[in-house]
């Protein structure tokens, strides 16, 4: 399924957020699986707090995971809890599937999957989240090989996945935006 451009986002839905003022946010979706012990550790080695976008599905799936995520000193926010989109399902179907999502996880922000939204949801969803896009997608899911040194700069806001069998693509990438936050002397935060 194609993502929303969040440039293009940002156009119809002024209050979403895509990018910041200051530092560098890792932001990992579709989390909980079987890969984030193994995240957890990287980002604890690499000294980075990040920001997971749990879907409530996986976090009943995982109930440990979510509680581990934030002890190690991560935010959480809500990522739906079927990871339906938008464009698929009835206004009613989503927010009640929000609504589902904020009974598991215990946040004020919001991603919609895929990026998706509509005027009706957005509208709802805004009296009650902070939307969070974002200002870079690396594409790991696809295996790109390559992290663009031009979509990382101050404020940036970054997307990863966790998902079971791409944690190869997850530590690549993360040690390539490393280096590029390095090189731009730029910090990392979390949302
Ligand atoms: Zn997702």
């Amino acid at each position: 399924m194609r993502f929303y451009k969040p440039p293009f986002a940002k156009l119809f839905f002024p209050e979403v957020i895509t990018k910041l003022k200051n530092d560098l946010y890792i932001t990992i979706d579709d989390s909980p699986s079987e890969n984030t012990g193994r995240i957890l550790d990287l980002l604890d080695k690499k000294g980075i707090k990040a920001t997971f976008f749990c879907v409530g599905q996986n976090v009943l799936k995982y109930p440990h995971l979510q509680d581990e995520i934030v002890k190690r000193g991560h935010s959480v926010g809500l990522h739906s809890f079927f990871h339906k989109s938008a464009f698929k399902v009835s206004k009613d179907f989503y927010l009640y599937d929000a609504k589902l999502a904020g009974d598991v996880i215990n946040s004020s922000l919001f991603r919609p999957p895929y990026g998706h939204l509509t005027f009706p949801i957005y509208n709802e969803l805004k009296k009650k989240f902070k939307i969070v896009l974002w200002s870079y997608m690396t594409y790991d899911f696809q295996r790109v090989r390559i992290v663009r040194d031009d979509k990382i700069s101050q404020g940036s806001i970054i997307v990863l996945h966790d998902k079971q069998d791409f944690y190869d693509v997850f530590e690549n990438h993360l040690s390539q935006i490393i280096a590029i936050s390095a090189k731009k002397n730029l910090s990392f935060n979390k949302l």
